[in-house]
């Protein structure tokens, strides 16, 4: 079977959804028609990189501008990567299925150090060389950002220029630059990267007289550009949810966080803007759930007043609102109740370490009798699990502190709920990776033997009924130790690493330590230079020419303080540290005190009154329809699931008010037929929604293709007055038509003349069943020497699927089968 284009690859693979770019709110500009093309590529699969804030701030950005077209490119997953180098086809970009080196600018996102070897096979899928030096201004400018830029240096040498800080204005400035370079100077490669280091915040490695980067800083979150319209991932991304980034940076201060170093200080946007935003994103996306997403958002200023705003409208719509990052002591029962009202998500708090003087040299800022505490009250308000965080080779830990960790555990584990029996703890351990401008940059991490003795100790220590224990594997945390805190020698490693065939390391099924083992080993990387040994106070760090704002003599004094188990207190109310970020004119810490300005509070109130939807309609008033759709296209790469989320969130954009179940978990009145296998197309599909009885179906038919993405038509909606007759469909026609050769006429003649048609399938457990499907095959023709017409019964907990009847009778090969079109009538 050859495979000639993009689109041939899609039916062999698994999850083609996430190969489309036809999601909703998805931007698709004609790329010859515009000055500027530019590829935001994330490093790892699709699930994980439409799930970052990040990356869709910056496509928003991008495309607002006319002359601009962002497009995006994630990962291909292992399937995607082999069918593109057997077809020697390249990496092409999900709106307009472009190959990357035809993009003027390639800006990867670096999040996680365990991605980097993803980043390599993206650059070679596309044949583009890795080093930077090998590529002329005929190539692709490739740039990246993300937190781990913060020390660039281990893949320094791939990347032509380096963002340090936020993206926001820098993204502009350089596309500006970019522009610019292109009318005046181009090919010219050194004139653009030279014109790219006059922006603050760009890193040039290339160039040796420009080795000093300073991070960008943007100084007022609430006026910084916010993707209103995010894009709607189609498979399952791990974040399904609007994400609501209510503040940017936390002062906490805690000493092994890098992020809380690097992303300083707090900016906080106003609830009245958060709840403003809401509204915009959510007529947007028809989410159902909303995220606030933060360092801490516990922390926020303004948290019961924002949760109050978006209780008021998201209550009556059936909107759930999730705190991601708690810190225990900052949620209230008041705010468990408020999260509470609508849909209890989940639980998760981070003690970090057992005993408090671990606590206090790491500067957690959090007592025993808080934790205790925040987790009584969520038990007693009804989560039945809640999930522990710790760590393990924090400094000056002992054996004492990690007994301290299953005390704890064991404690918490005694409290009990409401009623009166023990609920579910699940704990997670990782090991400590001293990140670089941190406190503990100087710090040595924990051996690969020691890391594992400390984990398997935990592990059997709390191995008991209603105690889950998770941890991270000990040989992931060596590799990203070694990235996180390596210099510009480690490139050769990631390309001797990537040969070897690493790739997304991050996933603990797909990484293998041996292969780095050896790759460590033939490239004479000693790691007891990046993880063993501590270094000097007087030592130059590899990361040492990135100025993130803080100072190293604030590092160091810092460090000296968590030796000596004194704590530092949060500066967000104005009690200055003396960290060195702020310069108290454009950058400084920035937060909503809601209490202080009575109006802020009375207008988020009064906005989150205004257009708040309730429907007006009792029981009575309902009435059930059934809507007739067509799913053609690439619409037939949707699994069932993802179908149903894209009908409800159509039905939410569409402002279409679907009743809902009653109940301690309500679920919106909509069923569906049975689901078609993915790859199947259909003419005639339907689905039952309970609506409004003033609601004409003339008027869903037109919101709901209104909002429906490219391949779903709804082509009739009429009142139902029976009872679904989801189950009755006797029979079913499909048309399948092959995409190259024709059906074998004389196979065809055998199966009419045999007596029966006994085929082998294999359930889901690998069961192996002999199932004789002759009377099930009503009907069979050839209507054309390439398109079959089949019609076969279907009959309560017997069903013949119309690709495995036709592969058996001519014995067709899984890709021919694959590749045919298949229509259901
Ligand atoms: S300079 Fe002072 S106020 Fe600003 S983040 Fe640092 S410690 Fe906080």
């Amino acid at each position: 079977m050859k495979i000639k284009t993009f689109q041939d690859i899609l039916p062999l693979v698994e999850r083609p959804s996430r190969y489309l770019g036809t999601e909703i709110n998805s931007i698709k500009k004609d790329t010859d028609k515009v000055r500027l093309k530019v590829a935001l590529a994330f490093p790892d699969l699709y699930e994980i990189g439409t799930s970052h804030f990040g990356l869709q701030i910056l496509y928003h950005i991008l495309n607002k501008h006319k002359e601009i077209a962002a497009e995006r490119v994630y990962a291909p997953d292992v399937d995607m990567e082999s069918y593109l180098r057997s077809s020697h086809m390249p990496l092409v970009s999900m709106e307009s299925h472009k190959p990357l080196k035809s993009f003027d600018i390639i800006g990867f996102s670096l999040l996680y150090e365990l991605n980097y070897t993803n980043i390599l096979t993206m650059l070679d899928l596309s044949g583009i060389p890795f080093f930077s030096s090998e590529r002329d201004g005929l190539f692709p400018l490739i740039i990246a950002g993300g937190p781990c830029t913060c020390n660039p240096e281990p893949v320094a040498d791939f990347f032509d220029a380096m963002v340090v800080g936020d993206g926001e204005e820098v993204v502009m400035d350089m596309a500006r630059a970019w522009l610019s370079w292109k009318e005046n100077a181009y090919p010219d490669k050194e004139t653009l990267l030279r014109e790219l280091y006059k922006i603050t915040g760009v890193y040039i490695p290339a160039l040796s007289d420009c080795k000093k980067v300073t991070r960008a800083i943007i100084g007022d979150l609430n006026q910084a550009t916010f993707p209103d319209s995010p894009i709607i991932p189609f498979a399952r991304p791990i974040h399904d949810r609007l994400r609501l980034e209510v503040a940017r940076g936390c002062t906490r201060g805690c000493r092994f966080c890098q992020a809380g170093m690097i992303y300083r200080p707090v900016r906080e946007r106003s609830p009245e803007t958060l709840l403003a935003l809401t509204e915009k994103a959510l007529a947007a996306t028809g989410y159902d759930e909303i995220s606030l997403l933060s360092l801490s958002t516990g922390d926020y200023t303004s948290l019961s007043t924002l949760m109050e705003g978006l209780m008021g409208r998201c209550d009556s719509r059936h909107i759930a609102v999730s705190l991601p990052s708690l810190r225990a002591g900052t949620l209230t029962p008041q705010l468990m109740k408020l999260i509470k009202r609508v849909r209890k998500t989940g639980f998760t708090i981070a003690p970090e370490a057992g005993s408090q003087r671990l606590r206090d040299v790491i500067n957690k800022n959090i007592s025993e009798k808080e934790i205790f505490e925040t987790v009584s009250n969520a038990f007693s308000l009804g989560w039945q699990t809640i999930k522990l965080y710790f760590m393990t080779g924090l400094p000056t830990e002992t054996d004492d502190d990690l007994q301290a960790i299953v005390a704890l555990v064991k404690e918490l584990r005694k409290i009990k709920g409401p009623k009166g029996h023990r609920e579910n703890i699940n704990v997670s351990v990782t090991t400590l990776i001293p990140k670089p401008h941190t406190p503990f940059q100087w710090f040595p991490q924990l051996t690969l033997e020691k890391s594992r003795e400390n984990l398997d100790w935990l592990k059997q220590e709390l191995k008991m009924p209603g105690i889950h224990f998770k941890w991270q594997n000990p040989e992931v945390g060596i590799v990203e130790g070694v990235f996180a805190r390596g210099g510009r020698q480690l490139s050769r490693l990631l390309v001797d690493a990537y040969k070897r065939g690493c790739k997304f390391d991050g996933w603990s099924d797909r990484f293998q330590y041996r292969l780095w083992e050896e790759s460590f080993s033939r490239q004479g990387v000693d790691l007891n230079l990046y993880t063993k040994s501590p270094w000097n106070i007087m030592d130059s760090l590899p990361w040492d020419h990135v100025d993130t704002g803080v100072t190293k003599e604030f590092l160091a004094a810092e460090r000296d303080r968590a030796l000596n188990g004194d704590c530092t207190p949060d500066c967000r109310r104005g009690d200055c540290n003396g960290c060195g970020v702020c310069d108290f004119e454009k950058i400084e810490p920035k937060i909503y005190e809601a209490c202080e300005d009575k109006s802020n509070v009375d207008s988020v109130k009064e906005l989150s009154q205004k257009d708040a939807v309730v429907p007006d309609t009792k029981e009575a008033d309902y009435k059930k329809v059934k809507v007739f759709y067509s799913k053609q296209n690439h619409a037939k790469y949707f699994g069932h699931l993802e179908l149903a989320n894209i009908f409800l969130r159509a039905l939410r954009r569409s402002g279409i008010p679907v009743k809902y179940s009653e109940g301690f978990h309500p679920m919106p009145r909509i069923s569906f037929h049975d689901p078609l296998p993915i790859g199947m197309e259909s003419m005639n599909e339907f689905l039952y929604l309970t609506v409004p009885g003033n609601l004409k179906p003339e008027t869903i038919t037109i919101l709901l293709n209104k909002h429906l993405p490219e391949g779903l038509l709804v082509k009739d909606c009429q009142i139902s007055c029976s009872r679904p007759d989801i189950k009755q469909q006797k029979s079913a026609t499909y048309l399948v038509k092959l995409k190259e050769g024709c059906f074998d006429k004389q196979k065809l003649n055998d199966f009419i003349k045999s007596s029966d048609f006994v085929q082998t399938r294999v359930n889901r457990k690998g069961k192996v069943k002999k199932i004789d499907f002759k009377d099930m095959i009503l009907k069979i023709n050839l209507t054309e020497s390439r398109t079959m017409m089949i019609k076969l019964r279907s009959e309560p907990g017997r069903t013949a699927r119309p690709l495995e009847i036709i592969k058996g009778i001519f014995n067709l090969s899984e890709e021919t089968i694959k590749q045919a079109t298949i229509v259901k009538q």
